[in-house]
Protein backbone atom coordinates (compact mmCIF):
# COMPACT_ATOMS: atom_id res chain seq x y z
CA UNK A 1 0.00 0.00 0.00
CA UNK A 2 1.30 3.35 -0.94
CA UNK A 3 1.73 6.86 1.34
CA UNK A 4 -1.24 8.24 -0.78
CA UNK A 5 -3.77 5.38 -0.87
CA UNK A 6 -6.77 5.33 1.63
CA UNK A 7 -6.16 3.05 4.15
CA UNK A 8 -7.89 0.38 5.88
CA UNK A 9 -9.69 2.60 8.09
CA UNK A 10 -10.50 5.29 5.10
CA UNK A 11 -7.77 7.92 5.91
CA UNK A 12 -5.54 9.69 4.61
CA UNK A 13 -2.69 10.45 6.59
CA UNK A 14 -5.01 12.29 9.11
CA UNK A 15 -7.68 12.75 7.03
CA UNK A 16 -10.83 11.20 5.39
CA UNK A 17 -12.94 8.70 7.46
CA UNK A 18 -16.54 8.75 7.77
CA UNK A 19 -18.28 11.15 9.67
CA UNK A 20 -22.04 10.68 9.11
CA UNK A 21 -25.14 10.32 11.71
CA UNK A 22 -25.34 7.21 12.90
CA UNK A 23 -28.58 6.48 10.41
CA UNK A 24 -26.42 6.61 7.67
CA UNK A 25 -24.20 3.72 8.60
CA UNK A 26 -26.14 1.12 7.21
CA UNK A 27 -25.99 2.86 3.25
CA UNK A 28 -22.42 3.44 3.44
CA UNK A 29 -21.13 0.17 5.06
CA UNK A 30 -22.65 -1.82 2.66
CA UNK A 31 -20.60 0.45 0.09
CA UNK A 32 -17.45 0.16 1.62
CA UNK A 33 -18.34 -3.45 2.74
CA UNK A 34 -18.73 -4.28 -1.66
CA UNK A 35 -16.94 -1.09 -3.77
CA UNK A 36 -13.42 -3.17 -4.25
CA UNK A 37 -15.08 -6.20 -5.02
CA UNK A 38 -17.52 -5.30 -7.07
CA UNK A 39 -15.37 -2.51 -8.88
CA UNK A 40 -12.33 -4.77 -9.16
CA UNK A 41 -14.48 -7.51 -10.73
CA UNK A 42 -13.45 -8.39 -14.19
CA UNK A 43 -17.12 -7.94 -15.68
CA UNK A 44 -17.61 -4.51 -14.26
CA UNK A 45 -14.12 -3.89 -15.79
CA UNK A 46 -15.70 -4.49 -18.71
CA UNK A 47 -18.45 -2.98 -18.72
CA UNK A 48 -16.93 0.34 -17.59
CA UNK A 49 -14.28 0.17 -20.12
CA UNK A 50 -16.61 -0.80 -22.86
CA UNK A 51 -18.80 2.48 -22.63
CA UNK A 52 -15.91 4.80 -21.68
CA UNK A 53 -14.85 3.87 -25.39
CA UNK A 54 -18.10 3.95 -27.06
CA UNK A 55 -20.06 6.51 -24.86
CA UNK A 56 -17.62 9.18 -23.49
CA UNK A 57 -15.19 9.17 -26.33
CA UNK A 58 -12.07 7.72 -24.45
CA UNK A 59 -8.67 7.40 -24.05
CA UNK A 60 -9.28 11.34 -24.69
CA UNK A 61 -6.39 12.81 -26.69
CA UNK A 62 -3.01 13.72 -24.89
CA UNK A 63 -2.45 16.71 -27.23
CA UNK A 64 0.96 18.70 -27.07
CA UNK A 65 0.22 22.32 -27.48
CA UNK A 66 2.94 23.95 -29.58
CA UNK A 67 2.43 27.37 -29.29
CA UNK A 68 1.39 26.90 -25.69
CA UNK A 69 4.57 25.17 -25.03
CA UNK A 70 6.63 28.02 -27.51
CA UNK A 71 4.92 30.52 -24.83
CA UNK A 72 5.87 29.14 -21.44
CA UNK A 73 9.05 27.26 -22.36
CA UNK A 74 8.56 23.48 -21.52
CA UNK A 75 6.93 20.95 -23.33
CA UNK A 76 3.37 21.05 -22.69
CA UNK A 77 0.51 17.94 -23.21
CA UNK A 78 -3.12 19.05 -22.53
CA UNK A 79 -5.17 15.81 -21.49
CA UNK A 80 -7.98 16.62 -23.18
CA UNK A 81 -11.10 15.54 -20.86
CA UNK A 82 -12.76 18.63 -22.34
CA UNK A 83 -14.03 16.00 -25.25
CA UNK A 84 -15.73 13.59 -22.87
CA UNK A 85 -19.37 13.32 -23.81
CA UNK A 86 -20.87 15.86 -21.47
CA UNK A 87 -17.88 18.16 -21.80
CA UNK A 88 -15.93 17.30 -19.04
CA UNK A 89 -14.42 14.53 -16.50
CA UNK A 90 -17.49 13.94 -14.52
CA UNK A 91 -18.72 11.74 -17.03
CA UNK A 92 -16.09 8.72 -16.19
CA UNK A 93 -17.51 9.01 -12.51
CA UNK A 94 -20.89 8.87 -12.78
CA UNK A 95 -20.79 5.88 -15.24
CA UNK A 96 -18.77 4.00 -12.74
CA UNK A 97 -21.08 4.52 -10.01
CA UNK A 98 -24.63 3.67 -11.52
CA UNK A 99 -22.56 0.27 -12.83
CA UNK A 100 -21.74 -0.16 -9.05
CA UNK A 101 -24.94 1.37 -8.01
CA UNK A 102 -26.86 -1.53 -10.44
CA UNK A 103 -24.83 -4.10 -8.96
CA UNK A 104 -26.20 -3.36 -5.70
CA UNK A 105 -29.41 -3.67 -6.96
CA UNK A 106 -30.60 -0.26 -6.78
CA UNK A 107 -33.42 0.62 -9.07
CA UNK A 108 -33.02 4.66 -7.86
CA UNK A 109 -30.24 7.21 -8.15
CA UNK A 110 -29.98 10.50 -6.67
CA UNK A 111 -27.40 13.55 -6.53
CA UNK A 112 -26.79 16.69 -5.13
CA UNK A 113 -25.11 19.25 -7.85
CA UNK A 114 -24.05 22.95 -6.80
CA UNK A 115 -23.64 24.90 -10.52
CA UNK A 116 -25.59 21.70 -12.35
CA UNK A 117 -22.74 20.11 -13.96
CA UNK A 118 -22.39 16.75 -11.70
CA UNK A 119 -26.38 16.70 -11.68
CA UNK A 120 -26.29 16.68 -15.65
CA UNK A 121 -23.82 14.33 -15.90
CA UNK A 122 -25.39 11.91 -13.46
CA UNK A 123 -29.01 12.71 -15.22
CA UNK A 124 -27.33 12.06 -18.45
CA UNK A 125 -26.04 8.04 -17.19
CA UNK A 126 -29.31 7.84 -15.36
CA UNK A 127 -30.91 8.13 -19.09
CA UNK A 128 -28.59 5.89 -20.50
CA UNK A 129 -29.73 3.30 -17.98
CA UNK A 130 -33.03 3.73 -17.90
CA UNK A 131 -32.88 4.62 -13.59
CA UNK A 132 -35.07 6.88 -12.21
CA UNK A 133 -33.35 10.19 -11.01
CA UNK A 134 -33.53 12.91 -8.53
CA UNK A 135 -31.10 15.40 -8.10
CA UNK A 136 -31.21 18.10 -5.28
CA UNK A 137 -30.38 21.38 -6.40
CA UNK A 138 -30.16 24.91 -4.37
CA UNK A 139 -33.01 27.18 -4.51
CA UNK A 140 -30.32 29.87 -5.50
CA UNK A 141 -28.23 27.74 -7.81
CA UNK A 142 -31.67 26.73 -9.65
CA UNK A 143 -32.14 30.46 -10.31
CA UNK A 144 -28.22 31.04 -11.37
CA UNK A 145 -28.16 27.84 -13.30
CA UNK A 146 -31.45 27.99 -15.17
CA UNK A 147 -29.81 26.11 -18.31
CA UNK A 148 -28.34 22.98 -16.12
CA UNK A 149 -31.59 22.48 -14.84
CA UNK A 150 -33.62 22.39 -17.94
CA UNK A 151 -30.60 19.83 -18.99
CA UNK A 152 -31.69 17.67 -15.61
CA UNK A 153 -35.13 17.82 -16.90
CA UNK A 154 -34.47 17.44 -20.75
CA UNK A 155 -32.75 14.23 -19.79
CA UNK A 156 -35.53 12.72 -17.45
CA UNK A 157 -34.53 13.37 -14.07
CA UNK A 158 -36.21 15.38 -11.44
CA UNK A 159 -34.79 18.46 -10.15
CA UNK A 160 -35.59 19.51 -6.43
CA UNK A 161 -34.87 22.48 -4.95
CA UNK A 162 -33.30 22.65 -1.18
CA UNK A 163 -34.94 25.49 -0.15
CA UNK A 164 -33.30 25.96 3.84
CA UNK A 165 -30.08 27.50 4.89
CA UNK A 166 -28.52 29.52 2.13
CA UNK A 167 -30.31 27.51 -0.60
CA UNK A 168 -27.08 25.93 -2.03
CA UNK A 169 -24.40 23.34 -2.46
CA UNK A 170 -24.94 22.57 1.35
CA UNK A 171 -28.00 22.88 1.83
CA UNK A 172 -28.59 20.74 -1.45
CA UNK A 173 -26.10 17.43 0.30
CA UNK A 174 -28.06 17.85 3.49
CA UNK A 175 -31.49 17.08 1.54
CA UNK A 176 -29.46 14.29 -0.28
CA UNK A 177 -28.41 12.23 2.54
CA UNK A 178 -31.74 12.80 4.55
CA UNK A 179 -33.43 11.67 0.80
CA UNK A 180 -30.76 8.68 1.25
CA UNK A 181 -31.53 8.13 4.88
CA UNK A 182 -35.67 7.59 4.78
CA UNK A 183 -34.72 5.45 1.26
CA UNK A 184 -31.84 2.92 1.92
CA UNK A 185 -33.08 -0.38 0.47
CA UNK A 186 -33.71 0.78 -3.38
CA UNK A 187 -31.75 4.35 -3.78
CA UNK A 188 -28.08 5.06 -4.33
CA UNK A 189 -26.38 8.21 -3.98
CA UNK A 190 -23.58 9.25 -6.64
CA UNK A 191 -21.20 12.06 -5.07
CA UNK A 192 -19.77 14.14 -7.47
CA UNK A 193 -16.45 14.59 -6.63
CA UNK A 194 -13.49 13.02 -4.21
CA UNK A 195 -15.69 14.20 -0.89
CA UNK A 196 -18.10 12.66 1.64
CA UNK A 197 -17.36 9.67 3.76
CA UNK A 198 -15.15 6.58 2.91
CA UNK A 199 -15.22 5.03 0.68
CA UNK A 200 -16.38 7.81 -2.05
CA UNK A 201 -13.20 9.67 -2.01
CA UNK A 202 -11.53 6.56 -2.98
CA UNK A 203 -13.74 5.29 -5.39
CA UNK A 204 -14.20 8.25 -7.19
CA UNK A 205 -10.24 8.59 -7.33
CA UNK A 206 -10.32 4.81 -8.74
CA UNK A 207 -13.02 5.72 -11.64
CA UNK A 208 -11.02 8.91 -12.31
CA UNK A 209 -7.79 7.47 -12.34
CA UNK A 210 -8.30 6.24 -16.24
CA UNK A 211 -6.91 9.44 -16.64
CA UNK A 212 -3.29 9.23 -15.75
CA UNK A 213 -3.63 5.21 -16.58
CA UNK A 214 -4.41 7.05 -20.08
CA UNK A 215 -1.56 9.43 -19.85
CA UNK A 216 1.09 6.91 -19.12
CA UNK A 217 0.49 4.85 -21.87
CA UNK A 218 -0.30 8.39 -24.46
CA UNK A 219 3.42 9.84 -23.18
CA UNK A 220 5.19 6.83 -23.42
CA UNK A 221 4.07 7.01 -26.90
CA UNK A 222 5.53 9.85 -28.25
CA UNK A 223 8.27 10.65 -25.40
CA UNK A 224 9.77 7.16 -24.96
CA UNK A 225 8.94 7.89 -20.70
CA UNK A 226 5.59 7.11 -19.04
CA UNK A 227 5.93 9.96 -16.52
CA UNK A 228 6.39 13.91 -16.96
CA UNK A 229 7.60 16.12 -15.36
CA UNK A 230 4.70 17.86 -13.46
CA UNK A 231 0.86 16.95 -13.80
CA UNK A 232 -1.29 20.48 -13.15
CA UNK A 233 -4.96 20.47 -12.55
CA UNK A 234 -7.59 22.35 -10.53
CA UNK A 235 -8.89 21.09 -7.47
CA UNK A 236 -12.76 22.16 -6.93
CA UNK A 237 -13.54 19.18 -4.57
CA UNK A 238 -10.45 16.99 -6.09
CA UNK A 239 -11.90 14.43 -8.48
CA UNK A 240 -9.51 15.57 -11.90
CA UNK A 241 -6.90 16.40 -10.44
CA UNK A 242 -7.07 13.03 -8.11
CA UNK A 243 -7.58 10.98 -11.82
CA UNK A 244 -4.66 12.85 -13.44
CA UNK A 245 -2.15 12.66 -10.44
CA UNK A 246 -3.28 8.74 -9.38
CA UNK A 247 -0.25 7.15 -11.10
CA UNK A 248 2.19 9.02 -10.25
CA UNK A 249 1.75 9.68 -6.51
CA UNK A 250 4.21 7.29 -5.65
CA UNK A 251 6.72 8.66 -8.40
CA UNK A 252 8.50 11.84 -6.53
CA UNK A 253 10.43 12.57 -9.63
CA UNK A 254 6.55 13.89 -10.97
CA UNK A 255 5.85 17.28 -9.29
CA UNK A 256 1.80 17.57 -8.59
CA UNK A 257 0.81 20.80 -9.18
CA UNK A 258 -2.87 21.98 -7.74
CA UNK A 259 -4.71 25.27 -8.94
CA UNK A 260 -7.12 26.52 -6.06
CA UNK A 261 -9.45 29.14 -6.60
CA UNK A 262 -8.85 32.72 -5.08
CA UNK A 263 -11.80 34.34 -6.30
CA UNK A 264 -11.10 38.24 -5.67
CA UNK A 265 -8.01 37.25 -3.75
CA UNK A 266 -7.38 35.12 -0.88
CA UNK A 267 -7.66 37.81 1.37
CA UNK A 268 -10.51 39.26 0.02
CA UNK A 269 -13.30 36.93 1.79
CA UNK A 270 -13.94 36.22 -1.62
CA UNK A 271 -12.24 32.61 -2.54
CA UNK A 272 -12.04 29.14 -2.21
CA UNK A 273 -8.43 28.98 -1.83
CA UNK A 274 -9.42 25.43 1.10
CA UNK A 275 -5.31 25.25 1.83
CA UNK A 276 -4.76 29.07 1.64
CA UNK A 277 -7.31 30.16 4.74
CA UNK A 278 -8.81 26.56 5.68
CA UNK A 279 -8.35 24.51 8.81
CA UNK A 280 -9.17 21.11 9.59
CA UNK A 281 -12.96 20.40 10.09
CA UNK A 282 -15.34 17.90 9.14
CA UNK A 283 -17.38 18.87 5.83
CA UNK A 284 -20.16 16.52 3.89
CA UNK A 285 -19.19 13.15 6.13
CA UNK A 286 -15.14 13.59 5.69
CA UNK A 287 -12.23 14.89 7.83
CA UNK A 288 -10.27 17.54 5.87
CA UNK A 289 -9.65 21.00 5.05
CA UNK A 290 -12.30 24.38 4.90
CA UNK A 291 -13.09 27.31 4.68
CA UNK A 292 -14.84 27.77 8.04
CA UNK A 293 -15.20 30.69 10.60
CA UNK A 294 -13.52 30.99 14.46
CA UNK A 295 -16.57 28.93 15.69
CA UNK A 296 -16.90 26.63 13.11
CA UNK A 297 -19.23 27.45 10.64
CA UNK A 298 -18.61 26.67 6.82
CA UNK A 299 -17.82 30.16 4.75
CA UNK A 300 -19.72 30.27 1.40
CA UNK A 301 -17.03 30.43 -1.23
CA UNK A 302 -16.72 32.65 -4.73
CA UNK A 303 -15.27 31.41 -7.54
CA UNK A 304 -16.31 32.83 -11.28
CA UNK A 305 -16.09 29.12 -12.13
CA UNK A 306 -18.87 26.95 -10.50
CA UNK A 307 -17.28 24.01 -10.64
CA UNK A 308 -14.53 25.77 -8.24
CA UNK A 309 -16.77 27.35 -5.70
CA UNK A 310 -16.96 24.64 -2.83
CA UNK A 311 -15.41 25.21 0.79
CA UNK A 312 -13.46 22.39 1.29
CA UNK A 313 -11.54 19.84 -0.38
CA UNK A 314 -11.48 16.31 -0.57
CA UNK A 315 -9.42 14.36 2.42
CA UNK A 316 -6.74 12.64 -0.30
CA UNK A 317 -5.92 16.61 -0.94
CA UNK A 318 -5.65 17.95 2.03
CA UNK A 319 -2.82 15.05 2.71
CA UNK A 320 -1.45 15.55 -0.32
CA UNK A 321 -0.88 19.72 0.95
CA UNK A 322 0.46 18.80 4.44
CA UNK A 323 2.57 16.35 3.38
CA UNK A 324 4.12 18.51 0.66
CA UNK A 325 3.50 16.07 -1.94
CA UNK A 326 1.64 18.19 -3.99
CA UNK A 327 2.04 22.09 -4.77
CA UNK A 328 -0.80 24.74 -4.23
CA UNK A 329 -1.14 27.61 -6.70
CA UNK A 330 -4.54 30.25 -5.54
CA UNK A 331 -5.38 31.76 -8.73
CA UNK A 332 -7.79 34.82 -8.90
CA UNK A 333 -10.52 35.07 -10.86
CA UNK A 334 -8.63 37.53 -13.33
CA UNK A 335 -5.99 35.23 -14.02
CA UNK A 336 -8.00 32.73 -14.62
CA UNK A 337 -10.02 34.37 -17.37
CA UNK A 338 -6.89 35.51 -18.89
CA UNK A 339 -5.21 32.28 -19.24
CA UNK A 340 -8.52 30.83 -20.73
CA UNK A 341 -8.16 33.40 -23.22
CA UNK A 342 -4.61 32.39 -24.15
CA UNK A 343 -5.69 29.05 -24.76
CA UNK A 344 -8.48 30.13 -26.91
CA UNK A 345 -5.98 32.17 -29.44
CA UNK A 346 -2.78 29.97 -28.97
CA UNK A 347 -4.41 26.88 -29.23
CA UNK A 348 -8.42 26.83 -30.57
CA UNK A 349 -9.72 25.64 -27.73
CA UNK A 350 -11.70 27.30 -25.22
CA UNK A 351 -11.37 25.92 -22.06
CA UNK A 352 -13.61 25.92 -18.83
CA UNK A 353 -13.12 28.45 -16.51
CA UNK A 354 -12.06 25.81 -13.91
CA UNK A 355 -9.89 24.33 -16.19
CA UNK A 356 -8.44 28.00 -16.92
CA UNK A 357 -7.18 28.29 -13.32
CA UNK A 358 -4.82 25.13 -14.13
CA UNK A 359 -3.61 26.70 -17.20
CA UNK A 360 -3.08 30.27 -15.28
CA UNK A 361 -0.32 28.06 -13.37
CA UNK A 362 1.95 27.97 -16.39
CA UNK A 363 2.92 31.63 -15.90
CA UNK A 364 4.10 30.98 -12.38
CA UNK A 365 6.52 28.07 -12.78
CA UNK A 366 10.39 28.24 -14.25
CA UNK A 367 10.00 25.49 -16.43
CA UNK A 368 13.30 24.51 -18.22
CA UNK A 369 12.85 23.45 -21.90
CA UNK A 370 12.83 19.82 -21.28
CA UNK A 371 9.91 19.75 -18.80
CA UNK A 372 7.42 17.77 -19.95
CA UNK A 373 4.38 19.23 -18.21
CA UNK A 374 1.05 17.49 -18.93
CA UNK A 375 -1.95 19.48 -17.82
CA UNK A 376 -5.57 18.44 -16.96
CA UNK A 377 -8.32 20.31 -19.08
CA UNK A 378 -10.76 19.51 -17.26
CA UNK A 379 -13.84 20.78 -19.27
CA UNK A 380 -14.98 22.26 -22.12
CA UNK A 381 -16.11 26.44 -22.59
CA UNK A 382 -18.95 26.15 -23.86
CA UNK A 383 -20.93 26.36 -20.42
CA UNK A 384 -18.93 29.44 -19.78
CA UNK A 385 -19.63 31.83 -22.53
CA UNK A 386 -21.39 34.09 -20.90
CA UNK A 387 -18.95 34.43 -18.52
CA UNK A 388 -16.38 35.44 -21.26
CA UNK A 389 -18.86 37.43 -22.46
CA UNK A 390 -19.24 39.41 -19.23
CA UNK A 391 -15.43 39.60 -18.53
CA UNK A 392 -15.00 40.89 -22.17
CA UNK A 393 -11.52 41.43 -22.47
CA UNK A 394 -10.75 39.03 -25.53
C1 LIG B 1 -16.78 20.16 -11.59
C2 LIG B 1 -15.64 20.58 -12.37
C3 LIG B 1 -14.37 20.77 -11.78
C4 LIG B 1 -14.13 20.68 -10.30
O1 LIG B 1 -14.38 19.42 -9.74
P1 LIG B 1 -13.18 18.48 -9.27
O2 LIG B 1 -13.90 17.42 -8.49
O3 LIG B 1 -12.27 19.28 -8.45
O4 LIG B 1 -12.55 17.95 -10.49
C5 LIG B 1 -13.30 21.11 -12.60
N1 LIG B 1 -13.46 21.28 -13.93
C6 LIG B 1 -14.66 21.11 -14.53
C7 LIG B 1 -14.75 21.33 -15.99
C8 LIG B 1 -15.78 20.76 -13.77
O5 LIG B 1 -16.97 20.61 -14.39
Amino acid sequence: MSGFSVGQDGYYGSFGGAYIPEMLFPNVEELRHSYLDIIEGDDFRTEFDHLLGTYVGRPTPLYYAQRLSEKHGAKIYLKREDLCHTGAHKVNNTIGQILLARRLGKEKIIAETGAGQHGVATATVCALMGMECVVYMGEIDMARQKPNVERMKLLGAKVRAATSGSRTLKDATNEAMRHWINNPDDTHYIIGSVVGPHPYPDMVTRFQSVISQEVTEQLKKVESRSSPTYVVACVGGGSNAAGAFYHFLDDPQVQLISAEAAGYGIDSGKSAATTFIGRTGVLHGSKTLLMQTEDGQVVEPHSISAGLDYPGIGPLHAHLFDSGRASFYAITDEEAMKAGVELSKLEGIIPAIESAHALAVLSKMNFTAEDIVVLNLSGRGDKDLETYIKWGRY
